[in-house]
């Protein structure tokens, strides 16, 4: 297995991501509101919640893809950038997995994760495919290198696409509900890939429903609920006694 996502000892726990106050409307709609925390370095949170309680929306604040109206998001120490060459370093320092894959549908599967490191790092030809293979080897797509995107299934389509942003060294990896359109069977097959990622140390935002996963590999679970962090904790404290009338609403239509 390639050491594409290990970091150094010494700087896990260091504040990786820091949101405070963050507020978003859409209109007139409070999306998010006052949203404050921070997302350690090698840490993974879990983000849960009703649908329209404003998840994908924090997910993309983070990634600028979503302006913000008041407060601020740092990662590693900077502050988002508004554009420019400046966002484009960001983009490339935090990786996104979005529900619907998003792959570029005109390319090969080696194509879609060599792309961005020839592009935005500069990398050469040869280097990018050495890596994008043995990214590929490891989340166990490897020989579906040469196909289109379409020509996979849904979850090799997001094990290529989970590949695709690890090809960037991420600092950060946001997931927006990875496993969401995919078929029952396939959900293992990416989760996996998951939990080995975590292990391994990477620092992870995911926003699912999958309990199993929060249990096993999530340090922190956020709930969040109308746009609120209503609650913070660990998985084993959260769903064994979560404090908020609304987490045990919830908790107790989804377990
Ligand atoms: P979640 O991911 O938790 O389901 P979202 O962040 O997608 O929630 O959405 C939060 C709220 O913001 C929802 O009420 C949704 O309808 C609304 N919303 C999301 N995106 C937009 C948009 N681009 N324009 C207007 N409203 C939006
Ligand atoms: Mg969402």
């Amino acid at each position: 297995m390639p050491e594409t996502t290990s970091i150094p000892t010494a700087k896990l726990g260091e504040p990786l991501v820091v949101i405070e106050g963050v507020n978003k409307h859409y209109g007139e709609l409070h999306v998010l509101k006052d949203i404050t925390t921070t997302v350690t370095r090698g840490e993974v949170v879990v983000v849960i919640g009703p649908s329209g309680s404003g998840k994908s929306t924090l997910c993309r604040a983070i990634n600028r893809l979503e302006t913000i109206d008041s407060g601020s998001i740092t990662i590693d120490g900077k502050k988002l950038p508004e554009e420019g060459a400046a966002l484009a370093t960001l983009r490339a320092d935090v990786g996104m997995v979005f529900q619907s894959f998003n792959l570029f549908a005109h390319k090969t599967v080696l194509e879609n994760v060599t792309l961005a490191p020839i592009k935005v790092k500069k990398m050469s030809k040869k280097d990018a495919t050495d890596r994008a293979m043995a990214l590929l080897e490891r989340v166990g797509v490897a020989n579906q290198a040469n196909k289109m995107p379409a020509q996979l299934s849904g979850g090799q389509q997001q094990r290529v696409a989970i590949a695709r942003s690890l090809a960037m060294s991420p600092k950060l990896i946001l997931m927006d509900e990875p496993t969401s359109a995919l078929d029952p069977e396939m959900i293992n097959e990416v989760l996996d890939v998951m939990v080995g990622l975590a292990k391994e140390g990477m620092t992870m935002i995911v926003v699912t429903h999958e309990m199993g996963f929060a249990r096993k590999a999530a340090d922190r679970v956020l709930f969040m609920a109308d746009g609120q962090l209503v609650e913070q904790a660990k998985p084993e404290e959260f769903f064994s006694n979560p404090t908020s009338e609304r987490a045990q609403d919830f908790l107790s239509k989804i377990l």
